[in-house]
């Protein structure tokens, strides 16, 4: 009998696929898309076949130890996507396959072949008329369903803010796709996944509907996923990893909030959502609709060069106001016992009208904001980098300030550089001093707080919420767990304590984020009868991310903000990739890191690339391993990662782990 040979991808770091030989008794079972049982050295490893040929490319090569699988668990289509995510994000096959598939699987758990109930039995469904679309919602809705029903590929922009009626529309798409029997898949994210939001896809699509979350057991999970790839599920509603979801027929992916930093996954393979389902629809005849208020400038930019179509919503749903925006500048108020003033006059007399009025208020802190930053509470004046226009950050033990980006240094200063005054002081404010002010200032109010300190319990966030919500808490104090996914009618005033945390991050979309979280959190307020109103406290009121947030103005910060990135040749004019190298011995790293810039710079042979850095990662020691990066630049990321797994093959480390992420966030 002829020679039969599997090529097998494991979940190994190095390189391609490893051949096996099929014996003869495994020849009938063996089949791509299957998982096979193979030895790697004396190890049995979980392996998928992704190809099988007569030809053997080495001498010695071993046999499949077993066949795990009846029936493929991938098909073609997820073959494809994994080869191609192992490419772009320089990971090999075998992990960007355990990527898409529920953990047991990864594990060698076995098929389950029979029919189980769908999660939400015992879950009330009365799937109520769909609404009757605005003129607005049903142009946006019918120029998506032409692609979706031609089956022609399309990435859609849904631009529009928070109660636009974005979420009807994804509702009516995903219902015409089911008179069809065809399926779809709504992303949100993690955080957005609660209960109250979820049920409303639960009370239209019923039994139809899965939902995947980190909470979902992962014996839950395995049954979700059968139940999805039997068809019995239709519509998943999920965080980041249900992109990959074995839904059949699929004609529509969503992604809600596609701006949110959730749908990077953090660890390998270090992919991006957005991509991911882009190329997933393109290969699937499917249409991607991505929705936010506030669109990443990627997107947006795309917009603009009509690669993607934008559709906007400019109106709430029954023109619902938003709400109004006060920006009160830091710097005029007052000191008061030697610290930063946590309260503005303005914020404390708007929460005494709002709670005398037995109204709610949410006041907000991005607890990031605990990243050192050198200030001026005179000016305003924050010590940013002069190369890549970031924050720069204080590291006490070289008593020196940091470019996380390009490693310029300077020296800690007692003189502000542009008041010349003696008020530079480093940035460092928690939700549990904004807590115990509120309560001094309001005794009788019920003040709560939650941050992922105060919400260790796994449903506590929940309870927290169910309290707010029935008015039995008036001040919630909270971090960006706040500020997504809830509808509560009463609450009438949001206080953002300080807008200034997550714009003075060194990172350089630091003001793209303030934006983002500004309008998010703005978009909380007066959604009932009541009016909104938001006051932002801030040491730099004339910064363009906060005027545009103060004017509910996505374009205004968008036309401001992709200049710099332009004139900086960031993103989206230039594609990232991230090298960290990390190790116990710091000056090793260092030593290394800084050898492996030259020996990057010195193979580009006039490529169109540059190395930037290296510098301290802005993390720099975890666990106690030593943390520097370097970032490569570039006109495209394809071309420039096929080069870079070239290049590092050559060079060597020692005592160092090196660590790849192609468009890091
Ligand atoms: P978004 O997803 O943009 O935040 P939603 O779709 O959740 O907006 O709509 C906001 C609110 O308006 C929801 O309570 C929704 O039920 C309601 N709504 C949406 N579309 C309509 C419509 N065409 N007619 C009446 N109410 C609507
Ligand atoms: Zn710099």
């Amino acid at each position: 009998m002829q020679l039969l040979l599997a090529d097998i991808a494991l979940a190994l770091p190095a390189g391609g696929t490893f051949q096996y030989r099929v014996p003869d008794s495994l020849r009938e079972k063996i089949q791509i898309g299957k998982r096979v049982f193979v030895f790697v050295r004396s190890r049995r490893m979980v392996g998928y076949v992704v190809g099988l040929s007569p030809t053997p490319l080495v001498q010695e090569v071993r046999d499949v130890d077993s066949v795990i699988d009846e029936e493929p668990i991938l098909n073609e289509h997820f073959l494809k996507l994994t080869r191609w995510m192992s490419e772009y994000y320089l990971c090999s096959w075998g992990q960007a396959i355990e990527a898409v598939l529920p953990a047991p699987f990864k594990r060698g758990k076995t098929f389950m072949k029979s029919r189980s109930k769908p999660l939400c039995g015992g879950l009330e469904t009365i799937h109520p008329a769909p609404l009757t679309l605005t003129e607005e919602q049903a142009h946006a809705f019918g120029q998506i369903q032409e692609r979706v029903q031609k089956r022609q590929s399309q990435v859609f922009l849904l631009h529009g803010v928070t109660g636009s009626g974005k979420t009807e529309i994804y509702m009516h798409l995903i219902g015409g796709l089911l008179k069809e029997s065809r399926g779809s898949i709504v992303l949100v994210p993690e955080i957005a996944l609660t209960p109250q939001a979820v049920e409303r896809f639960y009370s239209r699509f019923g039994d139809g509907l899965a939902v995947i979350h980190s909470r979902l057991s992962q014996g839950k999970r395995v049954e979700e996923w059968h139940r999805i790839r039997r068809g019995e599920a239709k519509v998943v509603v999920g965080a980041r990893s249900a992109v990959f979801s074995p839904v059949r027929d699929l004609g529509l992916v969503v992604i809600d909030e596609e701006h949110d930093t959730s749908y990077k996954q953090e660890e390998t393979p270090r992919y991006e959502t957005r991509n991911v389902a882009k190329r997933r629809a393109e290969m699937e005849g499917a249409v991607l609709v991505l929705g936010s208020a506030t669109p990443s400038l990627e997107s947006f930019f795309e917009a603009g060069e009509k690669k993607i179509v934008c559709l906007s919503l400019r109106e709430r749903i029954e023109k619902r106001p938003l709400p109004v925006v006060e920006v009160v500048d830091m710097r005029r108020e007052r000191y008061r016992e030697k610290g930063e003033k946590i309260f503005s006059d303005a914020l404390e007399k708007n929460m005494r009208e709002a709670l005398s009025r037995k109204e709610q208020v949410m006041l907000f802190l991005n607890r990031r904001g605990f990243s050192t930053y050198l200030h001026c509470s005179s000016c305003g004046y924050v010590m940013t980098c002069k190369n890549c226009r970031i924050s720069l950050t204080y590291h006490y033990d070289k008593g020196s300030l940091f470019c996380h980006v390009c490693h310029y240094r300077l020296a800690s200063q007692r003189l502000c550089p542009a008041c010349q005054k003696n008020y530079l002081h480093y940035f460092g404010m928690g939700t549990q001093k904004v807590e115990s002010e509120a309560v001094r200032l309001f005794p009788d109010a019920k003040v709560a707080r939650m941050d992922s300190d105060s919400m260790t319990k796994k449903d506590s966030h929940e309870a927290l919420l169910r309290l707010f919500k029935k008015g039995e808490v008036e001040v919630l104090i909270g971090t960006q767990m706040i500020t997504k996914g809830h509808d509560f009618p009463n609450v009438s005033l949001i206080g953002v304590i300080s807008a200034d945390t997550a714009l003075h991050l060194p990172d350089f979309r630091a003001a793209e984020r303030t934006f983002d979280l500004l309008t998010q959190v703005a978009g909380r307020a007066g959604r009932g009868d009541i009016p909104g109103k938001v006051v932002i406290q801030t040491h730099v009121p004339h910064h363009y991310a906060i005027l545009a947030a103060k004017d509910h103005d996505y374009r205004e910060f968008y036309e401001k903000e992709i200049v710099f990135r332009k004139e900086l040749e960031l993103p989206p004019f230039t594609h990232l990739i991230q090298l960290v190298l990390s190790g116990k011995a710091e000056k090793e790293v260092v030593r290394q890191i800084l050898g492996l810039g030259k020996f990057l710079e010195s193979r580009m042979d006039g490529r169109p690339f540059a190395v930037m850095g290296p510098a301290p990662c802005l993390v720099s020691k975890e666990k106690g391993l030593f943390r520097w990066n370097l970032y490569l630049k570039g006109p495209s990321i394809p071309e420039m990662g096929a080069w870079l797994k070239e290049t590092l093959r050559e060079f060597q480390k020692s005592r160092t782990v090196l660590t790849i992420d192609v468009d890091p966030q």
